[in-house]
């Protein structure tokens, strides 16, 4: 072999190495956002230790999510939900004390949904547009007492893991993992689900991993 083709060959072979093989970085971290946006709602709070705890979370990721509080325990535990809007999240009304709605007459109805309000409003000055019926469960009588206490948006959910039954903390995120799409509503429980707190950071990280942005 010459001299000349001792030091082409392997120059030529390196930088077609270079021209096809892809940027590792690419690979290892995708463009925010690339896949959408995902939705994190959380309901049933506030709570007295998960609601903080799940706060912090949110805050050391500077991650946005809405939390659908009862009145009750709006009444009950108003510094968490002071804490909750003053952080910059979304406050929705889940009614005062978690009935099924569709088994109310109108004027319960309506009660359940302004007293709500009204506590949110004393609590964080604000009134919420946005709602969401206990249980889904909604039909257009319940819907038309919402219009009335100026509740303008129901927000129900796309992907349920089921958190509120204590499943383990990996269940929890694998279920929202492989539920989740552009656009999804994932629906968390901050008051009633004991994992949800340690499923969080998992949830986070796997979805930044996907290439999803959280609101
Ligand atoms: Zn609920």
């Amino acid at each position: 072999m010459s001299a000349l083709k001792r030091w082409t060959v392997p120059a030529i072979g390196a930088l077609l190495l270079a021209l096809i093989a892809p940027p590792a970085q690419a690979v290892a971290a995708p463009q925010p956002c690339a896949a959408g946006h995902v939705r994190l709602t959380f309901d049933d709070g506030p709570h007295r230790t998960a609601t903080p705890d799940i706060l912090d979370t949110l805050a050391n990721r500077g991650v946005e999510a809405t939390f659908f509080v009862t009145g009750e325990m709006t009444a009950a535990l108003p510094d968490v939900v002071r804490r909750v809007s003053a952080e910059g999240h979304r406050i929705g009304n889940h009614t005062w004390s978690h009935p099924e709605l569709t088994t109310l007459d109108r004027a319960q109805m309506t009660a359940q949904l302004r007293r709500t309000n009204e506590v949110i409003e004393q609590v964080t000055g604000n009134t919420p547009s946005e709602w969401r019926p206990p249980y889904g469960a909604t039909n257009g009588l319940v819907e038309a007492a919402a219009q009335d206490v100026g509740l303008k948006s129901m927000v129900l959910w796309t992907v349920d893991p089921r958190d509120w039954a204590d499943l383990p903390a990996t269940t929890i995120r694998d279920r929202v993992l492989q539920g989740v799409r552009p656009g999804s509503i994932v629906l968390l429980h901050d008051g009633t689900g004991q994992n949800t707190p340690a499923a969080l950071p998992m949830i986070l990280d796997g979805l930044a991993a996907a290439g999803y942005c959280t609101q």
